[in-house]
């Protein structure tokens, strides 16, 4: 209940993202940013709080002189060099004294004193009309936040430590913070920006907590602490809810449980249409603990391994024996089922934090330095991948596939360079699966229209939807102001998917979707009409995909797509598809 009662209540409406109500307080994170409390402090303690202060610079120090050690070791010195500026932040004895200056004039905690000050100094230097002095500003963002963390005793981005249950309200949220959040505190993301595939939406959806995007202004209309409702099936944020909207929410929440609850009651069952046609549903994942909710929604394998997260959770490359043990434990635990693990996708917006020099600045990173591009670049970083997988592949049904293939080319330097791998495992004596089928997701338009002479080359095909409509009609997948046009019933859409399909099966290859599209039970019809043979989704949608599914017949899923690929308004199309899904989805 709202903590003053002469606030009244507010609903604003943003983009629904990720299903599910929630009810806390809220914490409005701005991009890394730590929460900073503020307290003041007794006279007595005071000296204390200048040794605590000296503590966290000495402690940063030493991190970062290790992170430098590290990068040296791995990288390179010209790398590792980058970090002789952050060093320098925690030399310059300005930001010190002034903020030592703050704590004696104020008595405020040293956090909310050295906030301020290293805030002043960030602002000052990103409105310098220098390149380099403005770059500087983002030099001393990252030894703040990280001098912040050491002082409240935090080691990671704070939305893996929040102060306790927040709905985390932010302007955007980036892969790796997202990689970082906790189920257990995280009850809602709320984001200004960014769109239903955008990938901490993505991650939100896998971890079941409600998420909102396009809210535009809330990380300026919100204050931390407030109370406030997600609900994420509507789209809808309530602030200060009064009691009686307490009340219907959660008639409302009960309503979703018991729906769940029926879902969930099919889950043991096989995804097969009543005409008897079988649907393989699988998993994405991002994680290697996400085994445990492949098992739990059942899903038939993974479709999809998201295996940049492993980069992105720790922000820091990691080594070739410990990729091939995150992989091995997927393959181990799924097996006989097979897991799809998708090599490296960082760029576009994935760029690893803390590693400029890997991923600079781009003006369209989504049409960038990205993925296979940047594979084929740093050749070291994928071949790493490519052993740890070939590695792991002796342990399971493991099978390969590369991300933003654009055509041939790209598909063929690839297998040079697995094939390379190949030759360095067999004369170490390193066992590899010799027979691991490689495939490639379609989700650029080029490799769309070239899909027939890929599917000769190609074990499968994988399609991604998420990166397909954003490039075939040229929306940008995170820009919420143009999300309304982004639309996986346009006609350009339906006719690409069918040209895919097509093209696989001439070949007789398998062709699945796992983009976001394979998880809408209102768009599955549409998907197994045009012939897909596997859905891979995040493992919560399961239940609801395979409840539809066990309800019609791919007879008239056929009828569906073909009407479709006669009509040449999205509307209409989505209108035939959410028509077929109320006539199908019979629940109590
Ligand atoms: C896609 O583009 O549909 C996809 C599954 O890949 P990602 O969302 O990781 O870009
Ligand atoms: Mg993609």
């Amino acid at each position: 209940m709202a903590d003053s009662p002469d606030q009244s209540e507010i609903t604003l409406k943003g983009i629904p993202a990720s299903e599910g109500i929630a009810y806390g307080r809220a914490f409005v994170f701005t991009q890394s940013d730590v929460e900073v409390p503020h307290y003041q402090v007794d006279a007595e303690k005071r000296i204390d709080e200048v040794a605590r202060f000296d503590h966290a610079l000495v402690l940063t120090r030493q991190q970062i002189a290790k992170i430098q050690a590290e990068v040296e070791e791995n990288i390179g010195p010209e790398e590792a060099r980058i970090f002789d500026a952050h060093l320098m932040v925690l030399e310059d004895q300005a930001l010190i004294t002034e903020t030592i200056r703050e704590f004696e004039t104020t008595g405020l905690n040293i956090e909310t004193c050295f906030n301020k000050i290293s805030s002043r100094y960030i602002k000052a230097f990103s409105e310098i009309d220098d390149e380099y002095l403005r770059e500087r500003a983002s030099d001393i963002r990252d030894v703040a936040q990280r001098v912040l963390q050491n002082l409240l005793g935090q080691s990671d981005t704070s939305l893996s430590k929040l102060a306790g249950e927040r709905i985390v309200v932010a302007n955007d949220i980036s892969p790796s913070d997202s990689a970082g959040l906790d189920r257990s505190t995280a009850l809602a993301v709320v984001t200004d920006s960014g769109s239903r595939t955008s990938h901490a939406v993505i991650v939100a959806r896998s971890m079941k907590v409600p998420a909102i995007v396009g809210m535009r202004d809330l990380t300026q209309r919100v204050r931390n602490g407030d109370w406030a409702i997600v609900d994420g099936y509507e789209g809808t944020v309530i602030l200060n809810p009064t009691d009686s909207t307490l009340v219907r929410y959660g008639k409302i929440q009960e309503q979703k449980r018991n729906l769940e609850q029926q879902l969930m009651g099919a889950n043991r069952e096989p995804a097969v249409t009543l005409d008897g046609a079988k649907v393989a549903l699988m998993a994405n994942i991002e994680k290697v603990d996400e085994i445990r909710l492949v098992q739990d929604f059942n899903a038939e394998g993974v479709g999809l391994f998201r295996t940049e997260y492993l980069y992105l959770d720790s922000s820091r490359i990691p080594t070739e024996a410990e990729q091939t043990l995150a992989y091995r434990q997927v393959a181990a635990a799924l097996a006989p089922n097979p897991v799809i693990i998708r090599t490296l996708d960082l760029g576009g917006d994935k760029p690893m934090a803390g590693n400029p020099h890997l991923f600079p600045k781009e003006n369209n990173p989504f049409m960038g330095f990205r993925a296979i591009r940047f594979c084929l670049e740093h050749t070291d970083i994928f071949k790493d991948q490519l052993r740890a997988i070939l590695a792991a592949s002796a342990h399971g049904n493991i099978r390969l596939m590369y991300p933003m293939i654009s055509g041939t080319e790209e598909l063929a330097r690839a297998n040079a360079l697995l094939d390379e791998c190949k030759a360095e495992l067999k004369a170490r004596g390193t066992p590899f699966n010799a027979k691991l089928t490689v495939g490639t997701m379609i989700e650029i338009p080029s490799a769309a229209v070239t899909s027939d002479i890929l599917a000769e080359k190609c074990g499968f095909f994988s399609i991604g939807t998420n990166d397909l409509i954003q490039y075939l009609l040229a929306i940008d997948r995170v820009n919420d102001r143009i999300a309304h046009l982004y639309e996986p019933t346009h006609p350009a859409v339906v006719r690409t998917l069918r040209q895919i399909i097509d093209a696989a099966h001439k070949k007789k290859i398998n062709v699945s979707v796992c983009g976001e599209m394979a998880g809408d039970p209102v768009l599955v019809p549409l998907l197994l009409g045009l012939g897909v043979d596997a859905l891979s989704m995040t493992p919560p949608l399961i239940p609801a995909v395979r409840f539809l599914i066990r309800g019609m017949k791919l007879g008239a899923a056929k009828k569906l797509a073909d009407k479709a690929l006669k009509l040449s308004d999205p509307k209409a199309i989505y209108a035939l598809c959410a028509e077929f899904y109320r006539e199908h989805m019979r629940l109590r």
